[in-house]
């Protein structure tokens, strides 16, 4: 088989069958009076941003239903990732993503997926919805957390089509080694796909797997706009992958999922000045995170600091619960992380002035 058809043999054979719903928008674009889609010809208030959304980069007016991949939207992002825009399809953040991967693969009661304990918890929440088993292999604490490669093929059985690596990786903050991430896809050609979430790839040096596409039918990556770009109430995920893939997932995606007041944000903080400030962006904040992982190490009361690739620190401490109580009485909002790795907090690098807030309510005692 080849590598492509190995990987729509693990696809929901039901999926594969299904017709799927094809949107006045899907059918037609051109022409000049659209009168096929039951919308309303104008929007009656007055008040809406109709007319300067409709400049945005040739988006539709709001009494227009979006178009369900808006191809400026596309093009755009595939440029910033490096693909074709046939390896990409734009979601309600990535977590939509990882809800069409489960949807699209695992049969209820049947399949299962790998996860890596202790990673992002909507890999297990969305398995749980669609009723797939859940097999841990998990990172290896005594080595900050790394990739145990042999514990995730050990996992991975006939039930198993996908396996989720967080890199770096949410709530420990590191990336996985990639070459231990390369043999897993490696190995598991024809008989799983791999998921990498690089939503916190920003905060790194490392290369996306974006690149390794081309090479690996069996490879799927997660991007967002929700953290380095600082959009996370627009809701814009990005799945790469496979044209062959991507098109089995927007079968499943919903007729209209991308909002045009969001496609147009999007576009603007794609800009090249917008890009360029994403990135100072991200720098900065990987400057603060040095300095915030420097000086909480100094506090009483914190054991470590695992050291971080991503824009929070995994910190463990004496006493996570009165450490959580002390932080809330301050109007410091943090996460305890303890159900994952017993007594941690996580805590995001804001601002240089949010950052000493956080470190003068932890520091007393
Ligand atoms: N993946 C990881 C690892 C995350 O931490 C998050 C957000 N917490 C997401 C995906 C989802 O991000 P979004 O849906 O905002 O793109």
């Amino acid at each position: 088989m080849n590598p492509i058809d190995s990987v729509l043999a693990l696809v929901r054979p039901e999926i594969l069958a299904l017709a799927p719903y094809s949107s006045a928008r899907k059918e037609s674009s051109g022409g000049r009076v659209w009168l096929d889609a039951n919308e309303n010809p104008t929007t009656p208030s007055a008040a809406l941003p109709s007319a300067a959304l409709a400049k945005e980069g040739g988006l539709r007016l709001l009494n227009r239903y979006p178009d369900p991949q808006p191809p400026e939207l596309v093009a755009r992002l595939a440029s910033l990732y490096g693909v074709t825009p046939a390896h990409l399809l734009v979601t309600r953040g990535s977590d939509e993503g990882i809800d069409l991967l489960l949807r699209a693969f695992c049969r209820a009661g049947r399949d299962a997926i790998v996860i890596t304990p202790p990673t992002y918890g909507m890999y297990a929440v969305a398995a749980g919805i669609q009723g797939a088993a859940i097999k841990p292999a998990p990172l290896v604490r005594e080595r900050d957390f790394a990739l145990d490669v042999g514990a995730v093929l050990a996992a991975v059985d006939a039930s198993v089509k996908l396996v989720f690596l967080c890199s770096p990786n949410n709530p420990t903050g590191q990336l996985l080694a990639r070459d231990s991430v390369l043999d897993v896809v490696r190995a598991l050609a024809g008989r799983a796909v791999v998921v990498v979430d690089e939503a916190y790839g920003e905060f790194t040096a490392e290369p996306s797997f974006a690149a390794e596409l081309p090479r690996h039918a069996n490879l799927v990556v997660l991007r967002t706009l929700s953290k380095a770009f600082g959009l996370a109430g627009a809701r814009v995920g990005v799945t790469l992958a496979a044209p062959e893939v991507i098109a089995v997932l927007q079968k499943i995606l919903a007729p209209y999922p991308i909002p045009t007041p969001v496609a147009a944000a999007a576009l603007e903080a794609l800009a090249p000045a917008a890009l360029d400030a994403a990135r100072r962006s991200a720098r900065e904040l990987v400057e603060h995170r040095r300095l915030l992982a420097a000086a909480l190490a100094r506090l009483p009361g914190i054991r470590k600091v695992w050291p971080s690739d991503a824009n929070f620190l995994l910190v463990a401490v004496d006493d996570a619960a009165r450490l959580m109580a002390r932080a809330r009485a301050a109007g410091l909002v943090l996460r305890d992380r303890s159900k994952d790795v017993p007594n941690t907090i996580r805590i995001t690098v804001g601002t240089a002035e949010e950052n000493d807030f956080a470190l003068a309510v932890l520091a007393r005692d």
